[in-house]
């Protein structure tokens, strides 16, 4: 071994995280992931967005089919003037509520999944202030009470349905806030002791439906990991690259700029399983998916394409970035040593394909591209980069 070689063992793969491996360590869910999305993978937030998105509209219907089922409640409880005035709120409610429901637009847009509980909240919050004002800035007594102020009380508490960041939970749970501090400031009647117990209330449930909705957050995060990445190596699977592939395509045809990827596979892979072990074989596998993410420092579209195979994408990238970026590894590749489990020195080579996405091209025709490449370095000796 040379004086520059870089050695791997399994415990150099544990350094980041002492207590766990690889897969733990990228597989992790972060305060951070708890806190805000924006270190969620793009994927994850186009299905936190669909779940939000389904969610929303089937608690619109509900609302919009419940809303006027207290109609005759209302001609019990209001006078004449009260009760039709009611009744056009009710109505509006049931209305803009269905109209949510219906709107179907981009269901795995989350900024859009934002705006649709942003109004999810905002609609029975108008209807609140609403129903006070027609009630007279004061809620009756009791009983009537439940019917018409626990509204807010009501979708604090469905928020906890959602699988929410600590920053939108806080933010959801703010905006109710203010809209019931708000309207007993504009009653006059925000220090009263019922305004108080209200708030307090309120405080309450939203800390418990924030608390539900991190979990929900955790959950569906963690599940979603584990359902993406590779056991092995913690990089996405094959299923997620194709699926981004098809995006980045996309998008490199919209926004008009570069798109290549790699293929990479490395070099007599049978021959390092057959004399050292299959798991020497994985280690080596380890090592390589965490040696591509330390050289593509920024790229975030790395998986495991199958057996030793893996792909890059990489947007934005010209097609001679792109082969700086696979010689790169290649000669990190060099500098590697991986100790096996009977302390062997092992070294390894990788051969890559270079593509870059041309006009009229898909993603399918991108792959078989770049496969054509890899098979050209593979048969030119190995141990090389060749762009297609
Ligand atoms: P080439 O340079 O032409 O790519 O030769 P190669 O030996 O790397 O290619 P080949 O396709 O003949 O063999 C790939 C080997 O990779 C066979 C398979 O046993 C091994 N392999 C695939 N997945 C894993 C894995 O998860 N762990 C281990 N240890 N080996 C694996
Ligand atoms: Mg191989
Ligand atoms: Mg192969």
């Amino acid at each position: 071994m040379n004086e520059t070689a870089e050695e791997y063992s399994e415990q150099e793969l544990l350094i980041d995280e002492p207590r766990s491996g690889l897969r733990e360590w990228l597989l992790r869910t972060t305060l951070q992931d708890m806190v805000a999305s924006h270190n969620h993978s793009r994927d994850f937030n186009g299905s936190r967005a669909e779940y939000i998105y389904l969610r929303v509209r089937l608690l619109s219907f509900v609302f919009a089919l419940l809303a006027p089922l207290w109609i005759p409640i209302d001609l019990v409880l209001l006078s004449g003037a009260s009760f039709k005035q009611m009744l056009v709120l009710r109505l509006t409610f049931s209305g803009l509520f269905l109209m949510l429901g219906l709107w179907t637009a981009q269901p795995h847009s989350l900024v859009l999944a934002r705006l649709r509980v942003a109004l999810f909240i905002t609609i029975p919050g108008l209807f609140y202030i609403g129903s006070r004002i027609v009630l007279g800035g004061e809620v009756p007594d009791a009983g009537i009470l439940m019917g018409y102020s626990f509204l807010p009380y009501l979708v604090v508490s469905l928020l906890a349905l959602f699988p929410f960041t600590l920053l939108e939970g806080l933010a959801y749970a703010i905006t109710i806030g203010l809209v019931v501090l708000g309207t007993e400031l504009g009653f006059g009647t925000l220090f009263t002791v019922r305004a108080f117990g209200e708030v307090w209330l309120l405080g309450l449930l939203a800390g418990i439906a924030m608390w539900a909705e991190l979990a929900q957050l955790h959950m569906l995060l963690q599940l979603y990991r584990e359902a993406t990445r590779d056991a092995l190596t913690g990089l996405v699977n094959r299923a997620v690259l194709t699926k981004w592939l098809d995006l980045e395509v996309t998008r490199a045809r919209e926004k008009q700029r570069p798109l290549s990827v790699l293929l990479l596979d490395l070099d007599l892979f049978k021959r390092i399983n057959d004399t050292y072990g299959h798991l020497a074989g994985d280690l080596v596998l380890q090592v390589f998916a965490r040696l591509m993410i330390r050289e593509m420092p920024g790229i975030n579209l790395i998986g495991r394409y199958g057996g030793e195979e893996f792909l890059a994408i990489l947007p934005g990238k010209g097609e001679q970035q792109a082969l700086e970026l696979a010689n790169r590894i290649r000669a990190a590749c060099h500098k590697a040593r991986v100790r096996g489990p009977d302390n062997q020195s092992i070294g390894f080579t990788v051969s890559i394909g270079v593509a870059m996405l041309e006009e009229q091209e898909d993603a399918d025709a991108l792959l078989l591209r770049v496969d054509k490449g890899l098979y050209r370095a593979k048969e030119a000796g190995r141990d090389l980069a060749v762009v297609a």
